[in-house]
């Protein structure tokens, strides 16, 4: 039974449609897959309608936490998707990225640049706004000669002076709202050093004794010496073990299915869910 738990559609920032997602894991010969969007669960219908027979969707979703200004993603696995809390969250991380972009030209205004919200929306087109189009009104208006010298301290690089920070969920909040609505949570890529700087034991030691189940341990951001250190840590934590592609279709190099989750620990993450249920193939669309 091979098992693959972190995919990533063009729900958020994959590059195969939710549909074609379950028909390249049915093919990649996956018995189970699981959906887990970037802060959305607005892939699931579309996956679900096209499941092929034999593969099992695992619905979820991987919001995106901070702690100490550390960036952290949670998988959440078979939550209720209308649960109204967690829905709420999920919706404010999504929802901020205007009023972010929007915080940072009125920084920019404050310091003497004349740039405009319809200007950084104009960039932005019919993407979702970031700072990267912000970045591109500075390049557009002369203040700096390109994007890479906008990402600095005097502009709009992290701590910067028109620097706003994105709305990020606290990883206990985050725990306690998964939980709240039926779900399993497994921090994800716990020591992907190359993300940027990653939570220490005594964080993950205090996620466990809030309730987080397990963490992921085989990705391809982790490499073997990693791997046997959070192997042990999950031991002595009592925390599940999970091993997963974090698939993006073409985005990355990683293939479905790359690295798998033992049945067994997949077993006791549908025991543990009751906010919804794994949807098995009928042979969809
Ligand atoms: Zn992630
Ligand atoms: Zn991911």
């Amino acid at each position: 039974m091979r098992i693959d738990l972190h995919t990533h559609s063009t729900a958020s920032d994959g590059t195969d449609s939710p549909a074609e997602l379950v028909r390249k894991a049915a093919a990649a010969g996956l018995d189970v897959v699981a959906l887990t969007d970037h802060d959305t669960t607005r892939g699931h219908a579309e996956a679900v309608a096209a499941l092929p027979e034999g593969l099992t969707l695992v619905t979820g979703a991987e919001l995106s936490c901070r702690i100490d200004g550390i960036s952290m993603h949670m998988l959440a696995y078979l939550f209720d998707p209308e649960e109204p809390a967690l829905l709420a969250e999920r919706e404010l991380v999504r929802d901020d990225r205007v009023p972010r972009a929007r915080a940072m030209v009125a920084r920019l205004n404050e310091l003497g640049v004349p740039v405009t919200w319809e200007q950084v929306a104009r960039i932005a087109g019919d993407g979702s706004v970031g700072r990267p189009h912000v970045a591109s009104a500075l390049v557009e208006l002369g203040v700096v000669p390109t994007v890479g010298d906008a990402f600095s301290a005097d502009w709009l690089a992290d701590g910067g002076r028109a620097f706003v920070e994105k709305h990020e969920t606290d990883p206990f909040e985050a725990i306690r709202l998964i939980k709240g609505a039926g779900g399993v949570v497994v921090f994800a890529h716990p020591a992907a050093a190359k993300r940027g700087r990653t939570v220490p034991d005594t964080v993950i030691a205090d996620l466990a004794a809030a309730g987080l189940d397990g963490i992921e341990v085989d990705h391809m951001d982790h490499d073997a010496d990693t791997r046997v250190r959070l192997a042990a840590t999950a031991k002595e934590l009592g925390l599940l073990v999970t091993g997963s592609s974090d698939y993006h279709g073409s985005r990355k190099t990683c293939v479905l299915g790359e690295y798998t989750t033992d049945p067994e620990v997949y077993g006791e993450i549908t025991r543990r869910a009751h906010g919804a249920f794994p949807v098995p193939g009928a042979g969809g669309a």
